[in-house]
């Protein structure tokens, strides 16, 4: 999954929502939120960011990040 990261906080862009083919973006309270089990992997969103908010979770630190992303994403 790819995951929203703090970059995002206040981002005013919605780039990455508009290319997500499977429109796995939520609202979060300061962010966007990707939900970690819709979300397809394919990455389409990353280059979209213009904050460099939006990570693969195969980075090193993000396990955190996936927890932020699924508890707001679920709480639609
Ligand atoms: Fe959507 Fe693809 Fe980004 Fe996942 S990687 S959030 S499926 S655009």
């Amino acid at each position: 999954t790819y995951v929203v990261t703090d970059n995002c906080i206040a981002c005013k862009y919605t780039d990455c929502v508009e290319v997500c083919p499977v429109d796995c973006f939520y609202e979060g309270e300061n962010t966007l939120v990707i939900h970690p089990d819709e979300c397809i992997d394919c990455g389409v969103c990353e280059p979209e960011c213009p904050a460099d908010a939006i990570r693969p979770d195969t980075e090193p630190g993000m396990d955190e990040w996936v927890e932020f992303n699924r508890k707001y994403s679920e709480l639609w």
